[in-house]
């Protein structure tokens, strides 16, 4: 049965909201995220706010769970709910990236290997390119020493934003990963394939050497995907996971 989305959105606030619910019910369903991991999107008329839900398991969520915040972190209504305590990596990466407009953060298992190694995590299939040319580690303990390993300042967001750099995706060291998009469909494609990466990279690494996608393969690919019309892209995957987590596909809005 197809849950959540009844009706068109008739606005883009709601257009986006939709899509965050929607996203978080995919990434539950393609095993990005479990119990934790969030997705949060830029205020579609303010961009000085973003949208994230309150402190809930992703496949949880629904409309009414998504919080508004500034991007210090501080919710604009004072009443609203208990949020995520790792808020700080969305807004310290609106604030750093003025054109990202989806930012997420999963734990997925198979790109934690990576974030404790000296091995790179690299795209090696052409589906995976959107996790761009350089995948960098971000480790607490370089500038805050003993820590939970969790993001729960301004302070070690901003850290972190400076490590994902221009980058589209960054690891932290024995925790997780973190990807950026300009939409939450180009955020979710690109954290399912970090993931389908980082598991096809374990593989091929056993079989040295291993031939990694050029930079300009890299460049080519994005590019592609970046002018897919519709049906293609972003949104043949999209439709295709949405139909997977049992959740009704909206097309883009349009204002
Ligand atoms: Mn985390």
């Amino acid at each position: 049965m197809l849950r959540g989305i009844q009706a068109m959105p008739t606005n883009a606030l709601e257009a986006i909201i939709d899509d965050i619910v929607t996203a978080n019910h995919i990434l539950a369903q393609e095993g990005v995220v479990d119990a934790f991991g969030h997705v949060s999107a830029r205020h579609p008329t303010n961009p000085g706010h973003f949208l994230l839900s309150r402190a809930l398991a992703p496949e949880l969520i629904t409309h009414d769970d998504i919080i508004e915040y500034e991007l210090d972190g501080a919710p604009v209504q004072p009443d609203a709910a208990k949020g995520y305590l790792e808020r700080y990596i969305h807004g310290a990466l609106y604030e750093a990236r003025p054109e990202v407009q989806s930012v997420i953060h999963s734990h997925s298992r198979s790109v934690i290997p990576f974030s404790v190694t000296s091995e790179p995590l690299r795209p090696i299939v052409h589906s995976c390119a959107t996790i761009g040319r350089h995948v960098p580690v971000w480790d607490a303990q370089d500038s805050f020493g003993d820590t939970t390993l969790l993001i729960s300042s301004m302070a070690m967001g901003r850290d972190f934003a400076k490590v994902l750099a221009q980058n589209n995706s960054a690891l932290m060291r024995g925790h997780g990963s973190t990807v950026i998009g300009r939409s939450v469909r180009e955020a979710t494609y690109t954290a399912v394939y970090l993931e389908v990466n980082a598991g096809l990279q374990l593989q091929a690494t056993r079989f040295p050497p291993v031939k990694y996608l050029t930079d300009g393969e890299i460049d080519a690919i994005c590019g592609r995907l970046a002018d897919a019309k519709p049906a293609e892209g972003y949104d043949r995957a999209w439709a295709y996971w949405c139909r997977r987590a049992g959740m009704e596909p909206t097309p883009r809005f349009v204002g």
